[in-house]
């Protein structure tokens, strides 16, 4: 593709594709000639207790995703092509990676990143989409190609939702139909707080609201809500809103944890 003066634009997902997924790959399509698609469940990613082995996998289905939105090529390697046996890098991004998400999942980024720098080196991208769902993430990947000067643009993919508001997740397919209910109370807690901070409600109880909302709702535990700075995620200084901030969320459901952010201000 590189050969014949192509362009290519890469969206590394961990497969069981949604619409999310395939907002990426049209956005990827927009922006250069052609895209390229990992389907990877990261096993570095996941710490010991957590669900590698229960995450859904349909490689057929997601494949016919891909192909259905216009994406040119699907790279999905075995763990054991990823990771030989004596595999010993691990890629590290400090600062934006030891907070919120860091906090609770403390292998998370860690992974991530090592598989990420690994996937942009074997597939050379001039650009990769990273969906805003997962927005400490894309932080992150961010931090990883400044600090390391990949040549390769990161373009972010807009949150796409259910109807209810719930944004879509591969994880959402673990929730029963009550909890699947539950969920909605996710977005719209965010939402009910978002209004209240731009019109100057006091930061601090207004996510403390949506912490009881939640529990309210049936959520089983909130590990965080939290207002930050959109462009670092340094916290918000002073009582009210007075920028562009952004807030983020993650809570169990059952023993599934769901994670959203949205743009305030
Ligand atoms: P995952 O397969 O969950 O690791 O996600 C792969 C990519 O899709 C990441 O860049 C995610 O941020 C992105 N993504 C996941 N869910 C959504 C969504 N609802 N809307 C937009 N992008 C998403």
């Amino acid at each position: 593709m590189r050969a014949a003066g192509d362009t290519l634009g890469f969206v590394a997902t961990m497969g069981a594709l949604h619409e999310g997924h395939v907002s990426l790959v049209r956005l990827a399509k927009q922006n250069t000639t052609r895209c390229i698609a990992s389907l990877f469940v990261n096993p570095k990613q996941f710490a010991a207790h957590e669900d590698l082995s229960a995450y859904p996998r349909d490689e057929a289905g997601d494949v016919a995703k891909l192909e259905a939105a216009g994406c040119d090529l699907v790279f999905a390697p075995k763990p054991n092509e990823m990771y030989a046996d004596d595999f010993a890098t691990a890629i590290s991004v400090g600062g934006v990676s030891n907070d919120l998400e860091g906090l609770s999942r403390p292998h998370f980024f860690g992974g991530v990143a090592t598989v990420v720098a690994k996937l942009f080196l074997q597939v050379q991208p001039d650009m990769a989409v990273f969906g805003e769902k997962d927005y400490q993430q894309l932080l992150v990947i961010r931090k990883l190609v400044r600090d390391m000067a990949f040549p390769i643009t990161i373009i972010p993919g807009p949150t796409i939702r259910e109807m209810d508001g719930l944004a879509m997740s591969s994880r959402n397919a673990y929730l029963s139909a009550p909890e699947r209910a539950t969920a909605s109370a996710m977005p719209r807690a965010l939402r009910t707080a978002i209004s209240a901070l731009e019109h100057r409600a006091p930061i601090k109880a207004t996510l403390a609201r949506v912490e009881a909302d939640l529990t309210q709702a049936g959520f089983a535990r909130v590990d965080y809500v939290a207002l930050r700075e959109a462009e670092t995620l340094a916290p918000v200084a002073g009582d009210t809103l007075t920028g562009a901030a952004r807030i983020l969320a993650a809570a169990l459901i059952g023993r599934t944890r769901l994670i959203d952010n949205m743009a305030v201000g």
